[in-house]
């Protein structure tokens, strides 16, 4: 109709932050081809020294507050065991949250003080597994304290306990949680309960554990403090807490720009709004949908824009402060207890990708250009409702720059097996072959929800140290060798 109309047309972007060696990837189209042949599509490959790297910012963080620590990198993030070996061989430990996960860590070799066990559901196997040999179970309820002590009794052995707390205050209100014991009732649920006279006589406490939903600081900051007053009228009753878990959900950041993030959050509502054309598939809302002519919901992905992420975000934290004026940190070194928290998703910022083969490229129903990808949609996929990042698009063959939108779509016979819910600018509609990168998928996106339907093969994982100036095919070393 008008200049306005052709304008809010095009579609936003969102420009992932790209470490050099994904690039250096990116680059080398004879590489990409080399490692399909060998290895198939989907490839995630993982870069252990940018591992090593977030390791050693959160240590950095933690020594000049001048704090006992141990970081535990919560592996249910990635399920390469190349990562776990990284862990240990920089000396941090390991969150594990299954038998499997707990069993491979020891495999690997890592230390039994550095591993510890969150399971949601924890088994007999997996208990059994903990109790021999020494890893803390962080118990979440009196049924699973009853089954560890009944297994302990079993194995003539003692087992080593943390109790996660939930229900913290926070601004007026109580923070909901399916997880752990409540702030109010935990601290009276130990002293009545465990020690050589009571119920629970051959569980041994050793600390204070919780995880929060969500990213905020302050909401942290508050559990901590709590934390911290339970260990404090616990070590009045003699029960010394040697440590507290603050669990994971350190924000990460994976954009380049604040204003492409709030500009694409305004086109979608626009979008969702029918007031500009569509840029996700099939107007899908991410959060957001109309009822009776008003917008109504929030975006439902992760916040994938933030200022305050990583080390800076733990910073908050362990500066937070209480009525009192004194900080966390202060507190932790005042009563000597050692911090422990075990990042997933931001221990893995810049350590991954996942690459994919071009299949067919097609025109939908509705005119739309899809390009299929061997893939499928449970090997890029978290809770969050999109991954928010344009990929990158190799060209085996340049051609001239024509400009086309479209959506790539994968392997499952599901209407809904969409990769991207985006629509993605290109500038030419990719060749069969070329070969589309996704961009710092190993924090979840490219493991969590992966499933064999179809009997596919699973994605194959390669790690590599990523710090050379070449890289070849041998560099990549497929994860099942690993061990
Ligand atoms: C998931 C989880 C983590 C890791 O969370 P991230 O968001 O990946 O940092 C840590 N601890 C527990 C108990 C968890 O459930």
């Amino acid at each position: 109709m008008n200049a306005i109309e052709d304008k809010i047309a095009v579609l936003p972007s969102l420009t992932p932050r790209i470490a050099p060696w994904m690039r250096q990837v990116a680059n080398d189209k004879v590489l990409q081809q080399q490692l399909f042949e060998t290895y198939g599509s989907p490839i995630n490959v993982h870069a252990l020294d940018k591992f090593e790297k977030n390791i050693m910012a959160y240590q950095e963080v933690l020594d000049r507050h001048e704090l006992e620590h141990l970081i535990f990198y919560a592996r249910k993030a990635n399920k390469s065991k190349a990562l776990v070996a990284k862990a240990k061989a920089t000396g941090i430990g390991v969150d594990t949250a299954s038998f499997n996960e707990l069993k491979q860590s020891l495999e690997v070799g890592v230390a039994s003080d550095k591993l510890v066990s969150t399971a949601a559901i924890k088994n007999e196997d997996l208990i059994k597994l903990a109790i021999l040999n020494d890893v803390v179970l962080i118990l979440d309820n009196e049924d699973e304290c009853r089954a560890v002590s009944q297994i302990a009794t079993q194995l003539n052995k003692r087992a080593i306990v943390g109790f996660r707390v939930s229900g913290f205050y926070h601004a007026g209100e109580k923070l909901y949680s399916r997880f752990g014991f409540d702030v109010d009732s935990v601290t009276d649920f130990i002293i009545k309960n465990v020690g050589w006279d009571k119920e629970f006589d051959n569980l041994e406490y050793r600390g204070l554990h919780f995880h929060l939903d969500g990213y905020s600081t302050s909401q942290r900051g508050e559990a901590l403090h709590q934390t911290l007053q339970i260990a404090e009228e616990l070590r009045s009753e003699k029960f010394e807490t040697l440590f507290i878990d603050i669990g994971g959900g350190f924000l990460m950041n994976y954009l380049e720009d604040e204003e492409e993030w709030n500009a694409f959050k305004t086109q979608l509502k626009d979008a969702v709004q029918g007031n500009r054309l569509p840029i996700t598939f099939q107007n899908q809302g991410l959060g957001y949908e109309m009822i009776d002519g008003v917008l109504h919901g929030n975006l439902a992905t992760y916040p994938y824009y933030n200022t305050i992420h990583g080390p800076q975000f733990l910073e908050e934290i362990l500066d937070f402060i209480n009525a009192d004026k004194k900080t966390a940190a202060f507190r932790l070194k005042e009563q000597s207890i050692q911090l422990r928290m075990e990042p997933g998703r931001s221990l893995l910022d810049q350590v991954g990708i996942t690459m994919a083969k071009v299949a067919f490229r097609k025109r939908d129903s509705e005119g739309s250009l899809l390009i299929g990808l061997e893939m499928n949609m449970s090997q890029l996929m978290s809770s969050s409702a999109d991954f928010l990042l344009d990929p990158m698009v190799v060209h085996m063959q340049s051609k001239e720059d024509t400009g086309i939108e479209g959506y790539f779509v994968g392997a499952y016979c599901l209407e809904r097996d969409v990769i991207l819910k985006r629509k993605i600018a290109l500038k030419q509609i990719p060749d069969i072959g070329d070969v589309v990168i996704f961009i710092n998928t190993a924090g979840y996106m490219m493991h969590f929800f992966e499933t064999e339907a179809h009997l596919f093969d699973l994605s194959k994982n390669l790690s590599m140290d990523t710090s050379k100036e070449q890289f070849g095919i041998d560099d990549f070393i497929d994860d099942t060798l690993i061990n």
